[in-house]
């Protein structure tokens, strides 16, 4: 089936079309769907992955995400952002004693970060960006113990 590739104009007017209808939507799947019924409203031969349609939704600054995670066993490493392809930063933070002590990793772009152990997003929530955040409940309380503990460090 043939496709175009939409320029960037036209998909960041579907992706804000789609926020402006729905407030907000809780999987990227669901979005996608959304924006490319848009798009293909404009041209029947539209088309754009979901990594383009969220990229685009992060760096045209057309709506906010939630990020879920899972966290894994494996030691966060720096690299590439998984939810935007940027960079990542390590944040670190100093004890009282001035010892220099390793957190984990954040993206200069998005709101993805990641403690010590890697964490992989698992959903994402795209809102509008006039409305509040909605958070979503924690599914088990350690999980809501260990985000607590993380929420005290500031991200510069
Ligand atoms: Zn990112």
């Amino acid at each position: 089936m043939p496709y175009r590739i939409p320029p960037v104009k036209v998909l960041s007017q579907s992706i804000t079309e789609v926020i402006k209808e729905k407030g907000m939507v809780i999987s990227q799947r669901r979005f996608s769907e959304l924006v490319l019924k848009k798009l293909k409203d404009k041209d029947p031969e539209f088309s754009a992955s979901e990594e383009r349609i969220r990229r685009t939704a992060i760096f045209r600054n057309l709506a906010r995400i939630q990020i879920n995670y899972r966290e894994t066993k494996d030691e966060a490493r720096n690299g590439k952002c998984p939810v935007c392809g940027s960079e990542t930063k390590e944040i670190h933070n100093q004890t009282l004693l001035g010892e220099d002590v390793k957190l984990g990793f954040k993206c200069v772009r998005c709101p993805y970060w990641t403690g010590p152990n890697r964490r992989v997003p698992v959903r994402y929530t795209f809102l509008s960006l006039q409305e509040g955040v909605i958070e979503p409940a924690p599914k088990k309380r350690k999980r809501a113990e260990e985000d607590d503990r993380f929420s005290q460090w500031k991200f510069a």
